[in-house]
């Protein structure tokens, strides 16, 4: 996702130009396709990038490990340094913000590495395919989304059997007053 700056690093500070952007982008190893609009703004040292992108990942659910798209907007807000001076070509020198972003000789911004790192730190820590998700059986590993598994240890579930007890007993005593009635 590159755009060329010249033409907006010769412009004065404050000048927008906004940009409509719609591109597959390699993100995690896969393409995921990216939309949305930017506003590139001339600052004092170099090109300031706001705006909010939309994008897809594929992640694994946490909860029953299946593939899913999960949607993400990117709120993009990063001030991208010349590495070239626009107009005598002359080597600038690097910024002393470690780990900011630069444009190229060329004068080319690149945004591929801003949407990459804003997209790792936007997918969920613990993703779930639906707030719902039933998981996966402990004991034979089917996916309780697709329905039951017939597994009767969902019944022994020790948080259940003190209930069953307790509804048993009920129904003993309602049957002892019936005999008795
Ligand atoms: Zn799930
Ligand atoms: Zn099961």
């Amino acid at each position: 996702m590159r755009i060329n700056v010249s033409q907006q690093l010769k412009a004065s500070i404050g000048s927008i130009r906004n940009y409509e952007l719609s591109q597959v982008v390699d993100i995690t190893g896969g393409g995921s396709m990216v939309q949305g609009a930017v506003n590139l703004m001339r600052t004092d040292r170099g090109i300031l990038v706001k705006g909010t992108l939309n994008t897809e990942v594929e992640v694994t659910c946490s909860r029953c490990l299946g593939l899913f798209g999960c949607p993400l907007a990117l709120n993009i807000e990063e001030e991208y340094f010349p590495t070239t001076d626009v107009v005598s070509g002359a080597g600038l020198p690097s910024p002393d913000e470690p780990g900011c972003f630069t444009i190229d000789e060329h004068h080319v911004l690149d945004l591929t590495e801003v949407i990459r790192q804003y997209t790792l730190l936007a997918v969920p820590m613990k993703p779930l395919c639906r707030q719902d998700c039933a998981g996966l059986c402990p004991d034979c590993g089917h996916n309780l989304n697709h329905g039951p598994c017939g597994c009767l240890s969902h019944r022994a579930d020790p948080r259940w059997s003190k209930l069953d007890r307790l509804a048993l007993a009920s129904d003993v005593s309602v049957n002892k007053e019936k005999g008795t009635g």
